[in-house]
This record gives C-alpha cells, sequence and structure tokens, in this order.
C-alpha cells in the first residue's frame, strides 16, 4: 500500500529520526555504564564472602563444642586424682593401696598434662576460627560499603538516562501526532530493520542513510513524482526525504 504525505509531514520524519537516534545513544550510553557491572562484581564478591562467614561461624560453634568436650575431660582427671588424694590423705588406706594410689595419681597427672595440651591447641584453634570470622564481618562491611557506592552512582545515572528518555519520547510523540499513522508506522519497522536509521535526506542525489548515489534513470523517476509520494531508497529502503538540496 502506497503511503502519501505532504512535503512537510515527510521531512518532519527527519526530526523524529533525529530524535530516535537521541534515544539509539542514551540507549548506548546505559550499556555502558561502567558501575553496573562493577555492581555485578561486588555482588558475586559479597555472595562469596557471605558463604565464607557461614563456614567460619560453623567452625566456630564446632570448635566451641570441641574446647567443651576437651575441658570437661580435663575435668573428669581431676575429679579422679582429687577424689585419690583425699583417700590418701584419709590416712584409711593399706600400703599396698597406697602405692597403687601413687601409681594412679602419676598417671593421672601425664593424662592430664596430655589433655590440657589438646585443650590449649582447641582454644588456640577456636581463637584463630574467631578471628577470621571477625576479619570476614569487617571485609564484607567494606565490600557492602563499596557496593552502595557504586550502586548510588550507577542508579544517578541510570536516572538522568531515564528522564532524557522520557523526554526524547515525549518529544518524539509530539511531533509524530502531526504525522499520518501510516507514515510513522512505514518509518519504524525500516528504521528497526535499518540500525535506527529508518528516513534519510536525498542530498545531491546520494542517499543519506546508506551513501549510494542513485542513478539518473531512479533520479528521474523520483523527479516526476508528486511531492505527496513517499519515496524509499532503492538500495536501503530507508524513506527518502527530498528537499531543494536533493539534485532533482
Ligand atoms: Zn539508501
Amino acid at each position: 500500500m502506497a503511503v502519501n504525505a505532504s512535503a512537510e509531514q515527510q521531512q518532519a520524519l527527519l526530526d523524529v529520526q533525529a530524535i530516535d537516534t537521541k534515544l539509539l545513544q542514551v540507549a548506548h550510553r546505559r550499556k555502558g555504564i561502567a558501575e553496573v557491572q562493577q555492581a555485578h562484581d561486588l555482588e558475586v564478591q559479597l555472595g562469596s564472602i557471605d558463604m565464607k562467614i557461614v563456614a567460619a561461624i560453623t567452625e566456630v560453634s564446632d570448635l566451641d563444642l570441641d574446647r567443651a568436650k576437651a575441658e570437661a575431660d580435663v575435668e573428669q582427671v581431676v575429679n579422679r586424682a582429687n577424689r585419690d588424694k583425699e583417700r590418701m590423705d584419709s590416712g584409711s588406706v593399706s600400703a599396698k593401696d597406697l602405692s597403687g594410689l601413687q601409681s594412679e595419681l602419676e598417671s593421672l597427672a601425664k593424662r592430664q598434662s596430655e589433655l590440657e595440651d589438646v585443650e590449649l591447641e582447641i582454644m588456640q584453634n577456636l581463637e584463630e576460627a574467631r578471628a577470621s570470622h571477625e576479619a570476614l564481618k569487617v571485609q564484607r562491611e567494606s565490600v557492602e560499603a563499596e557496593l552502595r557506592d557504586v550502586e548510588g552512582k550507577r542508579d544517578e545515572q541510570l536516572n538522568q538516562l531515564a528522564a532524557q528518555e522520557q523526554e526524547l519520547n515525549e518529544q518524539k510523540k509530539s511531533v509524530a501526532a502531526n504525522l499520518p499513522a501510516d507514515l510513522v508506522a512505514l518509518y519504524d519497522k525500516v528504521r528497526e530493520d535499518q540500525g535506527g536509521v529508518g528516513a534519510a535526506l536525498l542530498q545531491h542525489g546520494e542517499c543519506k542513510g546508506c551513501h549510494i548515489a542513485l542513478d539518473s534513470d531512479e533520479l528521474n523517476r523520483i523527479r516526476n513524482l508528486a511531492s505527496e509520494v513517499v519515496v524509499r531508497c532503492e538500495q536501503c529502503r530507508r524513506i527518502l526525504i527530498r528537499t531543494a538540496e536533493s539534485g532533482l
């Protein structure tokens, strides 16, 4: 179906085109916001720190149980030794039993020392695990603060671009409102097919969309068309806008 529009309306398509080009630039700038990727990377980093924190909490809790068990083991040996000492001190023990008790006390003292070494090692590990948990929490706070900062910068730019986009869309709507709907629909379709440019000047016999010169037969054909006829470039199919500079 042939699309017709006054020369003025056709020329107004170039205004719409200029707005659409600006809209493309806005979209391009949005993709180029470094903080979008930075925020993503920081979120990934935060996720990894959170996993480490969960592991650290588990380790602290496990070591704390080990510590309690080691403490109880030591206590048990100490209690046994105390009972033995009480018996010895009571004076009611035979010479034979006394020797047995002394020998047991020696074993218990050795055992106590071993268990205390175990307890000490657990305490050291627990201290390290707690320190590591604290360090992770500090690291998390720092990464989170950085993320908030980057997100702020990202959102500021996104909001600016969204505002520009909205303004451009309103401008486009207001210009397009004065144009025939089928002309705008054709323009939009060609623009989508042709990398964002739907209408181009015919300047000195050349399509400014694809920068290919029209041959003389085609120029002659266009020259004889009524001004309301919407002309398309034979090469790129863009809408050609005729002006005094078209070389017709
Ligand atoms: Zn062309």
